[in-house]
């Protein structure tokens, strides 16, 4: 194995852990809450002092696009999108509502949802709930839970009454990659759009949503894009799909004529429409910066070190950890992986809280998985070897056995 110091000296992303607030913990958390830009903490410190507290209401000029901008910047770094496709707004889960809402509308006579059981908890709650809305049925897809969904389950679930198929690009809990492309052309082929949770893969892997030709898309900004805690999400519309969509929650930031005021609403015709009301500028004003980051570094370059980066972590794993009781719960071929890698263990709970005593900060996600993610625009190379090296040492010793596992947040 060639040493991490050796791999660190020759990477050419090196530079851009320089460009983030940096201390002595190995990070390998960045899928949940990625790392501070410098830059972003600038550009929220003078959203707040400048724009805020000296501009006032007339920093409404400059905040006013903010929203589409930054879309767009976000669309053109990481989706594959064109401009005009991607707005800021609201949180992921309050995205997939609106935009899963406005397509179920649109698909009359055919109101059932397909989901993965495997999926993030708001997905699966928020279709449950929007099928039988519409007098629909939700069917769950019992994919494999390292693996993830394969087209041809979903194929096999497809009937003429599905208008909607939901599904996470990569999984949060095993890190496995959809075929977005595959998986995309079957349910188009059976009539069934399709939305894209693209949270735990925006910013790790390339997405390329207009070449697969996807209908609808959402994504969170605070993990792999480190728009910082509660910054608000994405949402993607094929573009000849925007005018046709109707906006399930109108609110007077998609309407069109904003300051007419008027007495019906009556939708943009851009994406803005998918706007509800003003946006969490302070929160909003991260994002751009931390974009920038994406666009210079290019999502081709960060995924040849990302892949670099979890193909390590797991050869260390398979050398050092599996003797000790764990297994790989990622898939093992890198092309059907996205950033992170779960290692399962009967005990991943108290071994990650007391990772995190020993300055490894990962996560843990039910039922035992300890979630890492190198993410390659700041963790190096020999960061992943010192932290294979303490989780053994952690295991090894028995150190996480004294731990009281009653924790609210993992
Ligand atoms: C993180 C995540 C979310 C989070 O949604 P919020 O509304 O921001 O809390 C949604 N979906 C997936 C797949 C995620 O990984």
């Amino acid at each position: 194995m060639t040493p991490a110091h050796d791999l660190d000296a020759a990477d050419p992303l090196a530079g851009f852990r320089d460009e983030f607030v940096i201390d002595d913990v190995l990070y390998l958390d960045g899928n949940s809450l990625g790392r501070a830009p410098i830059a972003s903490l600038a550009a929220l410190s003078a959203a707040a002092n400048q724009q805020w507290a000296q501009g006032l209401i007339a920093s409404w000029d400059s905040w006013i696009d903010l929203a589409r901008s930054t879309g767009d910047a976000i669309a053109a770094a990481c989706l594959g999108a064109p401009a005009g496709t991607t707005v800021v707004s609201d949180s992921t889960s309050i995205n997939i509502w609106k935009i899963a809402a406005a397509a179920v509308e649109h698909r009359t006579g055919r109101p059932d949802i397909v989901i993965d059981v495997n999926d993030f908890p708001s997905d699966r709650y928020l279709m449950a709930k929007l099928a039988a809305d519409h007098g629909g049925q939700c069917h769950t897809l019992s994919t494999d839970p390292v693996e993830g969904p394969t087209a041809a389950q979903v194929a096999s679930a497809l009937t003429d009454s599905v208008g909607l198929v939901v599904l996470s690009h990569v999984n949060y809990r095993s890190g496995a990659l959809a075929d977005m492309a595959h998986i995309t052309k079957v349910a188009h082929a059976r009539g069934a759009m399709v939305m894209w949770d693209l949270s735990h893969s925006v910013g790790a892997v390339p997405i390329d949503l207009a070449t697969c030709g996807v209908d609808l898309a959402v994504g969170c900004t605070y993990k792999y894009l480190n728009g910082g805690p509660g910054a608000p999400a994405f949402l993607y519309v094929r573009d000849d799909l925007i005018g046709a969509l109707s906006p399930s929650i109108p609110g007077w930031f998609g309407a069109e004529n904003q300051f007419a005021m008027e007495p019906q609403f009556s939708p943009m015709p851009t994406i803005d429409r998918f706007q509800v009301g003003t946006p969490p500028i302070l929160s909003l004003s991260t994002l751009a910066p931390a974009v920038d980051i994406m666009q210079r570094a290019t999502m081709g370059a960060l995924r040849t070190k990302s892949l670099a980066l979890t193909e390590r972590l797991i050869t260390l794993a398979d050398q050092h950890l599996a003797e000790l009781g764990f297994s790989l719960g990622t898939p093992r071929d890198p092309a059907r992986r996205g950033g992170h890698v779960t290692l399962q263990h009967p005990d991943a709970l108290r071994i990650s809280i007391a990772a995190r005593q020993h300055g490894v900060v990962g996560d843990f996600r039910q039922p035992d998985g300890l979630r890492l993610a190198p993410v390659p625009l700041y963790t190096r190379f020999v960061d992943v070897d010192e932290a294979v090296a303490r989780i053994a040492s952690i295991v090894r010793s028995g150190d996480h056995l004294s731990i009281d596992a009653n924790t609210r947040v993992t």
